[in-house]
């Protein structure tokens, strides 16, 4: 493991003695608890007053990243942005020297699921036996995304929903590491699912009840999935948003364009799953190809795609990008998958992985090409973006197994670079456009003095070399940072089993 600072830091070190009385008084002023015991252990600094001297920044806006800054962090805000300067270590005032290092706003990751999807007795055919599972990686997926950079994320559908809104309160309770979470519902599925933990509308009553009944309890929003009717997801929409919450959908059953003129707030995994030209689409009722066949007839720049992007950007929908777990079927010259990657895997996760990548090699050619949907989707998300539309970014672990919390957000930026966004409006996405959509733009989202100090500090420079973004190092939440290195070694062979 290489070290993690260059040693003119050492002003930092020699301060770790008073640092640890001096959090006694922070918490005084501090507006957030007291970090367990558990939660201390990934803290790698914490004072009322922490200068980052000499650091690129890249604040989120989308706009050049700034050369050679101070940024000064007070309590849980960012309190000044200043140029470069050699700062003095004083007691209750931790310093880092950050020549070579970029600091970027906290990820928010607006489709970060808090589980994994296992199937049982999966085999070299690629065949698993029912029920497909998912189950709950309470332990392991926050200690990922908040090692991954993820300060805030939205779960995009639960399962155990009572689980992920205690993780958020333990969280939020300084009692657990991981980000900040909007918990999402459980999903709002229709009368039959690919899923056996979701539960089953059967009518509109019943998905005005699941609103209610979750929003009552907590949960700040909701997800519609592929056989939702448009009766129901219309009356899902209508009780979420008397109560101020927002509505995102995997849609199959209801199209994009009926989604939007029913007022739904976003729609997940870019274009992928629109189904309004599929052959045979019928009102209500999900197509065979779930949406291949409407990508690939939509060109890009031709007139369905601009009648399309017209009518979600009029109705203000948003839009996920999800390009990591599609990335599979982009065609050749991918990269490897990172070596920590595998290490974060359970051994039976790693198998699984293995067994479904050998098979995707040989397996017989599908009836559209997927590089062709690849393509047409990254050009859909640009014409989105370019035409004023709001795209958000989230990996949607885990797809065929390789795509975790943390690698899998950074890996979506990455793939934003190559849908043609420059490094810092990809680096944008990711971050300020997931706070606007949250209604949060106030307090996070981007670099700025006054807000957050939700902040990752990463080795090189990813306004120029967007893969640099793998190199996090510290992740600021609340103006604590963390140890990124610290928590990936707490979850080693986890992922997949808890
Ligand atoms: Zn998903």
């Amino acid at each position: 493991m290489r070290p993690v600072f260059p040693e003119d830091s050492m002003a930092f070190r020699t301060l770790a003695c008073s640092l640890a009385l001096l959090a006694v008084s922070l918490t005084a002023q501090a507006q957030f608890p007291e970090p367990s015991k558990a939660v201390q252990e990934f803290i790698r600094v914490r004072a009322p007053r922490i200068v980052l001297t000499h650091v690129r920044v890249i604040d989120g806006t989308g706009g050049p990243a700034q050369e050679d800054r101070n940024v000064v962090i007070e309590g849980a805000k960012i309190a000044a942005i200043e140029p470069g300067a050699d700062v003095a270590a004083t007691d209750g005032t931790a310093v880092f020297d950050l020549h070579g290092y970029s600091l970027m706003p906290g990820i928010v990751g607006m489709h970060n699921h808090l589980f994994y999807i296992a199937r049982p007795n999966l085999n070299s055919d690629h065949k698993y036996e029912e029920p497909l599972l998912v189950p709950q990686m309470t332990f392991s997926a926050p200690r990922l995304y908040l090692a991954g950079g993820v300060t805030t994320m939205r779960t995009t559908g639960s399962v155990e929903t009572y689980a992920d809104l205690n993780l958020k309160h333990d969280i939020d309770a300084g009692n657990l590491p991981g980000p900040h979470i909007d918990v999402t519902g459980p999903y709002l599925e229709g009368s039959q699912s690919y899923f056996i933990q979701m539960p089953h509308l059967n009518r509109p009553e019943d998905a005005r009840q699941l609103v209610e009944y979750w929003a009552d309890r907590g949960v700040t929003s909701f997800k519609a999935y592929m056989n939702i009717t448009r009766a129901e997801l219309k009356a899902a929409i209508d009780t979420a948003h008397k109560r101020g919450i927002k509505v995102t959908g995997h849609l199959c059953s209801v199209t994009y364009k009926e989604a939007a003129e029913l007022g739904i707030d976003d729609l997940e995994h870019g274009f992928f799953v629109n189904t309004e030209l599929d052959s045979d689409k019928k009102p209500d009722v999900c197509s065979e190809s779930e949406g291949d066949e409407t990508l690939a007839r939509m060109n890009p720049d031709g007139a369905e795609a601009k009648e399309l992007i017209a009518t979600l950007v009029s109705h203000h929908v948003a839009i996920t990008s999800t390009l990591p777990v599609f990335e599979e079927d982009a065609g050749g010259g991918r990269p490897a998958v990172r070596q920590q990657v595998l290490e974060a895997m359970s051994p039976e996760a790693r198998e699984d992985f293995f067994l479904f990548r050998e098979r995707s090699q040989p397996a017989p050619a599908p009836k559209i090409d997927p590089a062709l949907l690849w393509r047409h989707d990254l050009g859909l998300e640009r014409e989105f973006a370019a035409a004023g539309g709001l795209l958000l970014s989230g990996p949607d672990p885990t797809g065929a197994g390789d795509v975790l919390p943390g690698f899998g957000d950074q890996r979506g930026i990455e793939l934003l670079v190559e849908a043609g966004f420059s490094p810092v409006e990809a680096i944008r996405i990711a971050t300020l456009n997931g706070a606007i959509y949250l209604g949060r733009e106030k307090e996070i989202g981007s670099v700025a003095v006054g807000k957050n100090a939700d902040l990752i500090v990463i080795k090189g420079n990813p306004s120029k070399q967007i893969s640099d973004i793998e190199n996090v190092e510290i992740v600021f939440k609340d103006g604590i940072g963390y140890d990124s290195q610290k928590l990936l070694n707490s979850v080693k062979g986890r992922y997949g089993q808890y």
